[in-house]
């Protein structure tokens, strides 16, 4: 019991801590863990949102880098660009040619010169060059390699001249350094008022590249508050990841940018645009992890994912640690408190269990027994009255072992008395058996004188009637009396030997004893027309003269008070049940009615004396057999119905 309560305290405390944790399924009380889940996509989105603006803000910032450039480099272009178109046109002396060739390379060298001064000044452009937007030939750069090479984006180029006032952006490989760079091309249109014809047409073409994990990583991660785990993924529109990734892949390499392309959910939903929003789901380590994914146009066309993340190892790390401590504590309170209720409980349940103890070696008959028990209270009090009660009980025996040894010694006594009286009133009686014969004897003879001749006839006349009426019919009356009185002390005299007796108790075949008693009923059966069945019998235990005795007594009375206006049927059967067996004898007799059922076992009880031949001495007897071997007897009877002798008798 302690130990179920234990249990149930424990599975008590860790439901509730469950609870708090998890909360209730299918309710809105949600746990911690999902407080902190909520918490951390908060942060996430907060984050990202923050991130995607100060992107786009940065774009939007290189997007007036392009504008503010093509101010500043609108009028020196525009100088070589008269500059070529002259020499390009009519047919010009050689002189002439070199002249041009000369000025159109001072300027392209001024040109170069600004871009360098711009590149340098505003740190972040890798590269910067002026182009001629028909063969995109490069005109003027910060580095003097370019000069003469192609751009490198001519897609990019017919972009930025057909979106004009804009600049075309698009994220791509440096062909010699495998970086990833933004590439950012914008059409350097001539000034508004400067503007000679319909189809003068741009001057040039601004290209400029930024290298992105050393300028655009750095801005999206500056700051995060993600903790060790979080990372920024930034993917192209077909999921590539752009920038370099923090962890490597499962396989342990470092993935490649605008190579490696992501599966994983939450780069795959940010790459695809849709919609903006969080996901439980793993990432492309197969990690489990919390993320918030985000879009960025760059231009009309192109775009990029975003994806902030963090690992729920780490998100949930202090949660687990909390469980794990907590069901610690837990565990060592629950087996505290289990051992303090063992110990409380030892202390309140030993004296019950003495006290149990000595309630069951007092139920096994040791009356000597006492609950041994020194603790104060409830308990306690039990105790001493528990003790006091088998103390009374214990004196009580006592006195009744006291009182039985009387009782037997008085019914001895009276045994004794029964049996010298029956058996010493016989002589007395035998004596006035005798003398009552010889009197008749005498009574005959006097009777032989009085018919002789010379008896004088007056005397004779007076004392005739006396010889032949009155003296022969009180001997009648003494001569029955007296076998009377004989035949009553005969049957004293059996039931006090009866009590004498010691029992033969043995196993008996009751098939066989029931056999042979009514062996002795055969003549009178058949004479007065009565049937008489016996059932299979179950045996039992007892003394197989007196259990004869018990049965031919009863056997005697079925057929002694059968009903004279219908044939008789007597039965015997019995039954095994409990411990014990029954016999029943029945009959179909007059029966007794239900106040005279108790009486006919009391001794010389008779209900109809004058119609039938008996002492009333054989149910007597069947009781008092039947209590020396612990069994009982008891009738159901009704009158003029018959009757029902039940016996039973230990198995
Ligand atoms: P007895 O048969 O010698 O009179 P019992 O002690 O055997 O003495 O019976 C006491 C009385 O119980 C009987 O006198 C009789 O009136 C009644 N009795 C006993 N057995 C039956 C029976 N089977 N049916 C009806 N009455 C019975």
């Amino acid at each position: 019991m302690i130990l179920s309560f234990g249990l149930l305290f424990s599975v008590i405390l860790a439901g509730m801590e469950l609870v708090e944790i998890f909360g209730v399924p299918f309710t809105p009380l949600k746990g911690k863990y999902d407080q902190r889940k909520a918490e951390v996509f908060r942060n996430l989105s907060l984050v990202a949102d923050l991130k995607k603006e100060r992107l786009e803000l940065w774009l939007k910032e290189r997007l007036g880098d392009s504008k503010v450039l093509s101010g500043i480099l609108r009028t020196g272009l525009a100088e070589w660009r008269a500059m070529d178109m002259e020499k390009t046109a009519g047919v010009h002396s050689e002189e002439f040619l070199k002249a041009e060739e000369k000025t159109l390379q001072y300027l392209s060298g001024k040109l170069s010169e600004k871009l360098a001064i711009i590149k340098d000044s505003y740190g972040i452009y890798e590269k910067i060059k002026v182009a001629d937007h028909q063969s995109g030939i490069v005109i003027a750069s910060a580095f003097q390699e370019d000069m003469g090479t192609v751009v490198y984006r001519p897609d990019l180029l017919r972009l930025a001249l057909e979106s004009k006032d804009s600049a075309a952006m698009d994220i791509g490989k440096d062909p010699v350094t495998g970086e990833t760079l933004l590439y950012l091309y914008r059409s350097i249109q001539p000034a508004a008022g400067l503007k000679q014809g319909e189809d003068e047409g741009p001057l040039g073409i601004l290209a400029a590249n930024i290298n992105i994990n050393d300028i655009v990583g750095p801005i999206l991660f500056t700051g995060e508050g993600l903790g060790g785990s979080g990372e920024v993924v930034l993917v192209d529109q077909d999921a590539k990841i752009i920038t370099r990734l923090k962890h490597p892949l499962p396989g342990g390499t470092m993935a490649v940018p605008l190579q490696y392309q992501i599966k994983a959910q939450p780069a795959v939903k940010a790459a695809r645009g849709e919609e903006e929003g969080i996901i439980e789901d793993k990432d492309y380590r197969g990690e489990p992890v919390l993320a918030a994914y985000r879009h960025i146009h760059l231009s009309q066309d192109v775009a990029i994912g975003m994806v902030v993340k963090q690992d729920q190892a780490e998100v949930f790390a202090q949660m687990r640690r909390t469980i794990l401590h907590s069901s610690v504590i837990g565990l060592a309170g629950v087996i505290l408190a289990m051992g303090l209720t063992f110990l409380i409980a030892g202390r309140l349940s030993r004296p019950i269990m003495e006290l149990s103890r000595a309630a069951q070696r007092v139920e096994a008959g040791d009356l000597t027994a006492r609950a041994d028990v020194r603790t104060s209270g409830e308990v306690g009090l039990l105790a001493d009255s528990f003790n006091s009660m088998v103390q009374k009980i214990q004196d009580w025996q006592g006195e009744l072992e006291g009182l039985n040894r009387q009782l037997t010694a008085k019914n001895k006594e009276l045994g004794d008395i029964v049996y010298v009286v029956s058996h010493d009133l016989r002589s007395p009686l035998v004596n006035v058996q005798g003398f009552s014969k010889e009197l008749e004897a005498a009574n005959r003879k006097l009777h032989a004188i009085l018919q002789r001749e010379d008896f004088p006839l007056e005397i004779k006349k007076e004392i005739a009637p006396l010889l032949e009426e009155d003296m022969p019919e009180a001997l009648q009356f003494i001569l029955r009396s007296v076998s009377k009185m004989d035949s009553l002390l005969m049957g004293l005299l059996r039931l006090s030997r009866l009590g004498r007796q010691a029992l033969g108790i043995k196993e008996l075949d009751m098939n066989k004893l029931l056999a042979k008693a009514s062996g002795d009923f055969e003549f009178r059966l058949k004479e007065s027309g009565t049937t008489l069945t016996v059932d299979a019998l179950p045996p039992c235990k007892g003394d197989e003269m007196q259990l004869n005795m018990v049965f031919s007594n009863l056997l005697d009375n079925a057929l002694k008070y059968l009903d004279k206006g219908r044939k008789g049927v007597i039965r015997v059967s019995g039954k095994q049940e409990e411990g014990q067996v029954r016999y029943c004898v029945e009959d179909n007799g007059i029966g007794i009615s239900p106040e005279h059922q108790a009486k006919v076992f009391e001794i010389f009880h008779r209900l109809n004396p004058g119609d039938s031949p008996g002492e009333g001495l054989g149910l007597t007897i069947v009781r008092k057999v039947l209590e020396s071997h612990g069994g009982r007897i008891w009738v159901e009877s009704a009158k003029g119905a018959g009757s029902k002798f039940y016996i039973s008798l230990p198995e």
